[in-house]
């Protein structure tokens, strides 16, 4: 198999669902079906990307003890690293408690806002290159919170995905509507606003990831239908490729965020182009570990 034809097999394959690719390849035996698998990899699709769970914990818990307690529930569930990045951010507080807890566990600890300027005389912001200094390996940029109730700019999450990507950190970058943009039929106008000023400035597609987060869905228990999720990720995607080019489009992992715990994990992981999930509240609980489980399968 030429390259081209195998990069053409593969970009058809990169659409398939894991069980969806194992049935393709069934009939080849496991270490040839590995095999497989990689040199799909290699020409530029092929498998599944790998899952990115993160764990948004807002200014939560009260004490270091309740921190201290999540952390020991964390650290004993077993995930494969291959299948599924897994990152808590904490609050700035918690930070270094939080990554020495979870100490080689293979869970990430991440900040969940990082300052748009550098070092020297910002008073209260955490700029990105202490955070990697201290073992700090995401940022979160773009969520809802930082934009609705502390006026995060578009401006602003520019310079810090730049700032974040000099320091080396991996980005988690949120975008998503209001409902009353849905409502007006806007959400995919209101997705490509945030995304357009960073898509073109991203240096490395392995570090960075696009959490769509319905605002309407966040913290209310009002969980995006499969439907809803599947259909408007598939839009960013489509944005990213008109944007970047298709193999950009095919790697670029996006996450869906808004009421998804443990309960609800089944409907949204088995529609396509679903790569993980950015979780608020149901991650406070030590039940956290069975979205873990789930996306280790
Ligand atoms: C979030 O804050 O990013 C989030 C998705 O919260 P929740 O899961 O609580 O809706």
């Amino acid at each position: 198999m030429g390259t081209g034809a195998s990069a053409g097999v593969a970009s058809g394959l990169s659409a398939c669902s894991d069980a969806e690719l194992q049935a393709c390849l069934k009939d080849i035996p496991r270490e040839q079906r590995d095999k497989v698998v990689e040199a799909l990899k290699a020409a530029g699709g092929g498998g599944k990307r790998t899952a990115v769970l993160g764990a948004n914990w807002k200014s939560n818990p009260k004490t270091s003890a309740e921190v201290k307690d999540l952390a020991a529930a964390f650290v004993n569930q077993k995930f494969d690293r291959s299948k599924v990045e897994v990152v808590i951010f904490p609050t700035g507080v918690h930070l270094m408690a939080l990554k020495q807890q979870l100490g080689d566990s293979g869970i990430e600890v991440g900040v969940q806002n990082i300052s748009k300027t550098g070092m020297g005389a910002f008073t209260g912001e955490i700029p990105a290159a202490m955070a990697a200094d201290l073992g700090v390996t995401w940022a979160l940029i773009g969520h809802s919170e930082r934009r609705a109730l502390y006026g995060e700019t578009i401006d602003d999450t520019v310079a810090k995905l730049k700032n974040a990507q000099e320091a080396g950190l991996k980005v988690m970058f949120a975008c998503g509507e209001s409902l009353e943009e849905r409502e007006g039929g806007k959400t995919d106008e209101v997705n490509k606003a945030q995304l357009e000023p960073v898509l073109g400035l991203v240096s490395d597609w392995s570090k960075f990831v696009i959490a769509y987060e319905p605002v309407w869905a966040i913290g209310t228990g009002k969980v995006a239908t499969p439907e809803q999720a599947e259909e408007t990720i598939a839009n960013i995607r489509a944005f990213v490729k008109e944007k970047c080019g298709g193999d950009v489009a095919d790697k670029v992992r996006i996450q869906y965020g808004g009421s998804s715990s443990p309960d609800n994990i089944e409907g949204l992981a088995s529609r396509n182009g679903i790569d993980g999930f950015l979780v608020g509240g149901a991650s406070l609980k030590p039940t956290f570990t069975g979205m873990i489980e789930y996306l280790t399968r």
